[in-house]
């Protein structure tokens, strides 16, 4: 089977700093030292090398020992696990994506500066969830919300997204907001430009193949979108979460395979799923 790889796809650089915050912590502070509130990305490979090497990816904030280093995730976190953890003594390794950082102080800006701040995004995902603690009332609208219900009257509106989403579904939302009742409402782009130009590259390779393969965790944010995305082009799509999922049932009558793969989900596992493909 011919396979065509996305020009860009896997890795981004605010999980390739992630990884590599984590391995010089463990490095400079032990095995079992070092406490992540949950697992460091959306990759199973990856988080099990990294638990075998020393990280503690299952902790909470109340149990670690104040011995250990607190390590945040590229989703950020909101200003109260930092002063939580400053509270209980444990000291902070922040690897918090610059993207998302940017995000949150775009956040603190907006309220300091009077606006009310709109969140486009998913009201459960930790980096939505971390974000919207830089002011104290935010509204968050994800894909389903009801605008009516969800958002109250406020002459001033300050919108941003969530870093992952597409422009599309954000200009969308956006042209929805603006047709509630304001004075004046003031739009900061906080989207990732390495998950914007991943969802250019899947879409435009979906619409040249026979069938897409989304590579990536199941609650990984950017994957789902990009499985979205290229379902949506009208590709037949399989987001896969590791490669026993893939059967040869999935390419039969196919001829042209289409690979893409989400920020959390390393080129190697990109290669060996290519070279089981082009086998079949
Ligand atoms: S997807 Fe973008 S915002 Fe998220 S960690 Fe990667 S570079 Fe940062």
């Amino acid at each position: 089977m011919q396979v065509k790889l996305a020009t860009s796809r896997g890795f981004c650089f605010g999980v390739e700093d992630a990884i590599e915050i984590a391995e010089a912590a463990i490095e400079e502070h032990g095995a079992g030292n070092v406490v992540a509130l949950g697992p460091l990305i959306h990759n199973k490979q990856v988080v099990g090398k990294l638990s075998d090497a020393g990280l503690d990816q299952t902790g909470s904030l109340e149990s670690a020992p104040s011995s250990k280093m607190l390590l945040i995730r590229s989703h950020g976190a909101p200003p109260e696990t930092f002063a939580r953890a400053h509270e209980r003594g444990l000291h902070v390794v922040d690897a918090t994506c610059v993207l998302v950082k940017r995000a949150q102080s775009v956040v603190r800006q907006l309220h300091e500066d009077g606006y009310h701040v709109v969140m486009i995004g998913d009201p459960n995902h930790p980096e939505v969830r971390g974000v919207i603690g830089y002011a104290p009332e935010v509204t968050v609208i994800d894909r389903g919300s009801d605008l009516e219900k969800a958002l109250p009257f406020r002459e001033r509106l300050g919108i941003v997204a969530q870093t992952t989403h597409s422009p599309e579904h954000v200009a969308d939302v956006i042209r929805q907001i603006l047709t509630r009742p304001f004075r004046e409402a003031k739009i900061i782009n906080t989207l990732c430009l390495e998950v914007t130009r991943r969802q250019e590259a899947a879409a435009a390779l979906a619409r040249e193949v026979d069938v897409m393969f989304v590579l990536g965790g199941l609650h990984s944010a950017n994957t789902r979108e990009l499985a979205r995305i290229c379902s949506e082009v009208g590709c037949r799509t399989y987001h896969l979460e590791t490669l026993e999922q893939f059967t040869v049932a999935m390419v039969v009558g196919k001829t042209v395979a289409g690979v893409t793969a989400g920020a959390s989900t390393p080129e190697s596992v990109i290669v060996e799923f290519v070279r089981k493909l082009e086998a079949v």
